[in-house]
């Protein structure tokens, strides 16, 4: 039947339940958020103008809330402990219901075997007959949980295609293939569950292998955004880290510098005595509710990060509330080789700062990313943040519109359980063909009659759109996901299967002695060198993210909306 938006969220305020404190922290947060929820329903509706909308049934079972996880999480809320897990958590349910699907939330391994109609306590009961649900979202912990009792064989069972796991920094493709980890050294410490990588979600979009989930922050009218430019207190500064430990280790001179200029409040959570870690000269609020922390973030001029926690919320909110975020540069960047946080992580991110999206998306002069050993770079920095006014601004991938729109899309149009029509298309009697391009750096626009596509097929069309499909060559030791970037262009890893041939091959001019498939991260790829070209033989692994210094990748980049990076033009 057709989903049908919802503005009223009592229904499932009664749903998320009641008792731990981590519940009520998302409940608090989505009373306090329903108001824009109900506005972005609006404008979402009649941005779609009609368009069917199936209603799905979906499961979210969320993993690491269970007790038999050991629930690190609720007792921690009060404490500071990772809130960004539980607001975009928070944000999923609210986005899944406003959107009118048929929610059913799970929090621990018994309401998750009932759900699925598993008997319980029966070990490994394995899952037998039809699924009760089109979608389950869930994280690490409940793919762990799934497969122990009941005996999900993550491998083969029909189940897999449906899931889809939040992962708040991402999983590629070669830390995702058991055998291909296991043989070349992908290890993590998350497991290798062999899904289609766009079935990992993330709280940012990290590589576009995985699919962008995100969260939503605060969003302001125009005359809220007005008081709050006037009522700014310049020489106002908080600093990003709720934690004592995040203020540990060298963080003394740098505050000393940024208090010769400013008043410097803290949010972090203490028990009775103020931590010692947190100089005297700051004002410490103690960890604050959310609407507080926001009405504080109001009057700030400067949210300044020390390197820690990487990559969560709380800057995209400074910035939504007016602040200029202040964040360190990182060279060399921070990885899963070199820092202790990403060690086992499944990921090969370089991460060149506190937090590159907002380095990279948002940018000056709302973010200002400095080397923070120069000392003079840091001072001046501050100057310049004192004497510049910023409007608050959000992403508009950010606001509930925009991650309505973009779950709307994921849920109507990613399709990971139907077979991928072949292509080229067995029965297709024309060759396929790029047009020939002038070398290898430049990008083609093949079109679909071209590449012999055959839109009746049986099999449900790509999505994206073939139409997105820009075609490029990187460099040596690029990556699809920078070559695209580059170009401003976005890697897309559903349209690999167009260019992973020899006619995306010679449209780009590539001389080839040989060509191979290989199951090999970085194929579809050349060696202008040794004048060698390989293709991929495993389609898990079409990888945006792989990158070797001796080869040249295919690239199938797309264009992408305005503010909405995870969508292509024709993708809605
Ligand atoms: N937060 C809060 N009170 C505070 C400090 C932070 O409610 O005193 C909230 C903040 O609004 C943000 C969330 O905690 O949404 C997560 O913050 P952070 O960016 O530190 O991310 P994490 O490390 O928890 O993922």
């Amino acid at each position: 039947s057709q989903a049908a938006f919802r503005t009223d969220l009592s229904s499932l305020l009664d749903q998320v339940g009641t008792g731990k404190e981590s519940l009520s922290f998302m409940k608090r947060r989505m009373r306090r958020l329903a108001p824009q929820w109900g506005t972005a329903a609006q404008r979402l509706h009649a941005k779609l103008r009609q368009r069917w909308r199936e209603q799905k049934k979906i499961l979210v079972h969320v993993g690491f809330l269970t007790e038999e996880s050991g629930d690190v999480f609720s007792p921690k809320v009060l404490k500071g402990g990772p809130l960004g897990e539980m607001v975009q958590w928070a944000d999923i349910l609210t986005a899944l219901h406003v959107l009118g699907h048929n929610l059913k939330i799970s929090m621990s391994v018994k309401e998750l075997q009932g759900f699925l109609g598993v008997p319980p306590g029966r070990g490994s009961c394995p899952l037998t007959g039809p699924l009760p649900f089109d979608l389950i979202y869930t994280d690490y912990h409940g793919m762990q949980q799934m497969k122990q009792h009941m005996g999900l064989s993550l491998k083969r069972h029909k189940l897999v295609c449906h899931i889809r796991v939040i992962d708040t920094f991402g999983t590629e493709p070669a830390y995702n293939h058991e055998e291909y980890a296991t043989l070349h050294g992908y290890r993590s410490n998350w497991g290798y569950w062999n899904l289609n990588t766009r079935q990992y979600m993330t709280m940012f979009p990290h590589t576009p292998d995985n699919s962008f989930m995100g969260f939503v922050s605060e969003e302001l009218n125009d005359t809220e955004k007005r008081s709050i430019m006037l009522n700014k207190v310049n020489s106002m500064a908080v600093v990003y880290g709720k934690e004592a430990s995040m203020w540990k280790q060298g963080k003394e001179g740098f505050l000393q510098t940024l208090h010769r200029y400013m008043e410097v409040h803290g949010t972090v959570y203490y028990e009775t005595q103020r931590p010692p870690e947190v100089p005297a000269f700051v004002k410490n609020h103690g960890l604050l509710p959310q609407h507080e922390l926001q009405t504080l973030l109001r009057r700030a001029k400067l949210f300044i990060g020390f390197g820690f926690p990487y990559e969560g919320p709380a800057p995209l909110e400074a910035i939504a509330n007016g602040c200029i975020y202040l964040q360190p540069k990182f060279r060399p960047p921070h990885s899963s080789l070199n820092h202790e946080f990403f060690r086992g992580k499944p990921t090969s991110r370089e991460v060149s700062s506190q937090h590159p999206y907002a380095e990279q998306y948002i940018g000056r002069p709302h973010v200002m990313t400095v080397d923070y050993n120069n000392s003079q770079e840091f001072d001046s920095a501050i100057r310049e943040i004192m004497r510049t006014k910023v409007e608050p601004y959000l992403p508009y991938e950010y606001t509930c519109e925009g991650m309505l729109e973009r779950v709307h899309a994921y849920i109507q149009h990613q399709d990971f359980c139907s077979p991928e029509a072949p292509f080229p298309p067995a029965n297709s009697s024309t060759k396929t063909q790029w047009p020939s391009g002038p070398g290898p750096q430049f990008v083609l626009l093949p079109n679909s009659s071209a590449l012999g596509w055959a839109p009746n097929a049986s099999a449900p069309p790509s999505w994206p759109p073939l139409s997105s499909l820009r075609l490029l060559a990187s460099q040596d030791g690029q990556s699809c996901v920078e070559a695209c970037q580059r170009a401003h262009l976005v890697c897309e890893p559903a349209l690999f299967r167009f260019v992973n041939n020899k006619e995306a091959l010679r449209g780009l001019a590539v001389q080839c002695e040989v060509v191979e498939a290989e199951v090999n991260h970085v194929f579809p790829a050349f060696s202008v060198l040794r004048r060698e070209c390989g293709l991929q033989k495993d389609p898990l692994l079409y990888s945006c993210a792989g990158l070797s210094p001796k080869y040249r990748r295919l690239c199938p980049c797309r264009d992408s909306r305005r503010g909405q990076v995870a969508l292509c033009r024709d993708c809605l």
